[in-house]
């Protein structure tokens, strides 16, 4: 109940104009986004980097509604690429495709990715698209498809609560596409994702079964220590190397787990968002646990 309210509030914009604007809350959100310039989204890195961590930055916005937007992210994405060379930082890159015009058209978009995953590929990195909610999962991985055609550097992410993602792994596998498997964070209905969390769990289990041992590098994204245990006795069991895949995290999560994972000798990536439209994902983060919720209250009327 509470979730569905939070994710719904992320879709109102008179709200997020309002918690934008608010200092209290905008100071609140750096539990969970690094701050709004490419600055502080640099120096987060470089600590993460310092404590053996791999970082994929984010340059926050979603739902762009006119090309000029579209094209100021496509730019703010080859910006990062070039900093993170610049700055030696051992990360690679984050987008959402509705950030890149998916709305307007997906040829629109096709070729603003295109021209990111070059930028990308000219300092050997890596572009990670992510996933949206369900109206955009098949359009998302067609155009990822596309582009992965003409250039390798880039792969998407797979959200393990559709039950459609077992088939769409199966078909990425086939053009050998590198994966983040998460859980999945928007609100989705009994027709498309599986409605009870150990459904979800059940089918991550699955699907990361069938990742580790596929010879491609592929993210495992969670916080839940369950489904890590999981994945580190399936790599013991087919013996997958520590080096041959990563244990993905959020920024301002679970730090704890995240370090501990470094000292026993596994690859941890750190996403790390940055940027002013910083509302719908910092709800997102709210809605994945209530108790977040009950501290930022607190937090805020004090
Ligand atoms: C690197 C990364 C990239 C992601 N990319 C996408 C994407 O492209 N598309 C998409 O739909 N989703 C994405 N997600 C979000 C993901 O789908 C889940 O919503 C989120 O990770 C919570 O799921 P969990 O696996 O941690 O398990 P859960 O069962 O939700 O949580 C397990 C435990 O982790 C901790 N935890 C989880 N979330 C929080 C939080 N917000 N605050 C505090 N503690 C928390 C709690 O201790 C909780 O008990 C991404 C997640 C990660 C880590």
């Amino acid at each position: 109940m509470i979730r569905s309210t939070l994710l719904k509030l992320s879709e109102s914009k008179s709200f997020a104009r309002w918690v934008t604007s608010n200092n209290t809350t905008r100071r609140m959100s750096h539990r969970f986004v690094a701050g709004e310039a490419l600055d502080e989204a640099i120096a987060a890195a470089r600590e993460c980097n310092d404590q053996r961590m791999l970082v994929s930055l984010d340059y926050l916005g979603e739902n762009v509604s006119t090309t000029e937007d579209a094209q100021r992210a496509r730019d703010a994405f080859l910006e990062v690429f070039d900093r993170i060379a610049a700055e030696r930082l051992d990360a690679n890159v984050s987008c959402k495709l509705t950030q890149l015009g998916l709305d307007i058209s997906a040829e629109f978009c096709e070729g603003q990715l295109l021209s990111i995953v070059a930028r990308a590929r000219s300092y050997s990195n890596f572009l990670r698209v992510d996933m949206e909610g369900s109206l955009y999962t098949a359009r998302t991985i067609d155009v990822v498809k596309r582009v992965r055609s003409q250039n390798p550097a880039v792969g998407t992410v797979i959200q393990a609560y559709l039950y459609r993602s077992e088939q769409d792994v199966q078909d990425l596998l086939a053009y050998g596409c590198r994966i983040r498997l998460c859980k999945g964070a928007y609100k989705e209905p009994p027709e498309v994702a599986f409605p009870r969390k150990q459904d979800v769990d059940a089918n991550y289990v699955k699907l990361m079964r069938m990742l580790l041992p596929s010879g491609f590098y592929h993210g495992i994204a969670t916080h839940d220590p369950r489904m890590i245990a999981a994945t580190i006795r399936c790599a013991a069991e087919k013996k997958v190397s520590k080096q041959d895949f990563e244990f993905q995290m959020l920024y301002g999560v679970r730090t704890d787990l995240q370090q501990q994972l470094v000292r026993d000798g596994f690859r941890v990536r750190i996403y790390i968002p940055y940027g002013q439209d910083w509302f719908p994902y910092f709800m997102r983060r709210l809605a994945e646990r209530p108790a977040n919720l009950a501290f930022f209250a607190r937090n805020f009327f004090r």
